[in-house]
């Protein structure tokens, strides 16, 4: 009889560490719940907000054993983001900029002065990513990253400036807004994987209409200069493998 159980054996209280974020958490499930129900297993998620938002999910069976424990992250939390307002308030520039920066490293620290701003954006960034980049702590990182005073890049990104900016007059809708700047940011992504095989296996130097017809007419010049320069700063050799005779090399990367 459950009501004669005291307080401690009505639930099963325990506790478990984060795989993601180290955090200590500590459960408690109605016991009578977990046998009520048909599987015998009772799934309790819990929202953790750092190092970017991720769900973990602990499944608990009657005897209060964790039967499964695994994370849900890069879903980016979107209908409590205003988007467009988070990218005004660090400016067009910095979140273009941002975009590239980690478009080039994997493992990025995100701070600014304003954490609820930082916080906000990691979300956004985490969706816009498919949650394939990490937002660590500053001992983690590759890269550290001041949001409201982001690096320069020592190529030119006005495209993606402008494409953001015209992104945010034209799209109301925050989700929208978000979807369509992953979208771009995926092509980006999978664009940067055909160009490195393309770096790493040609034999022969290749002319900017050559990568262009490789992409099937998908991406422009000024799209491929912006992809060939974050291959770059990834360290990849790119210079002896492209004619780009309408630019002196210096000027283009
Ligand atoms: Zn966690």
């Amino acid at each position: 009889m459950l009501w004669d159980l005291p307080e401690h054996q009505k639930y099963i209280n325990i506790c478990i560490r984060c795989p993601l974020c180290n955090k200590k958490c500590e459960i408690f499930v109605d016991r009578e719940e977990v046998e009520n129900d048909p599987s015998g297993i009772v799934r309790v998620p819990i929202e953790h907000d750092s190092p970017e938002p991720h769900i973990l999910v602990v499944d608990i069976d009657s005897s209060g054993f964790p039967r499964g424990i695994y994370i849900i992250r890069g879903y980016g939390g979107l209908e409590r983001i205003p988007v467009a307002d988070v990218i005004r308030s660090i400016g067009l520039e910095n979140f273009a900029r941002l975009l590239c920066w980690l478009l080039i490293y994997d493992n990025v620290c995100l701070y600014g002065y304003d954490e609820d701003t930082a916080r906000l954006l990691r979300m956004l960034l985490s969706c816009i990513f498919s949650g394939a980049k990490r937002f660590v702590s500053e001992d983690k990182a590759e890269k550290k990253i001041n949001i409201f005073n982001v690096p320069m890049l020592e190529f030119n990104i006005d495209l993606i400036v402008r494409r953001i900016k015209t992104a945010i007059s034209s799209i109301r809708d925050h989700k929208s807004l978000a979807a369509y700047i992953r979208h771009e940011v995926q092509k980006y992504a999978d664009f940067l994987e055909v160009l490195e095989k393309i770096m790493k296996q040609s034999a022969r130097k290749l002319t900017m209409e050559d990568l262009i017809k490789m992409t099937d007419n998908e991406l422009g010049k000024e799209e491929i200069k912006i992809l060939l320069a974050i291959l770059r700063a990834r360290g990849i050799s790119v210079e002896d493998k492209v004619i780009v005779p309408e630019f002196r090399i210096t000027e283009v990367f």
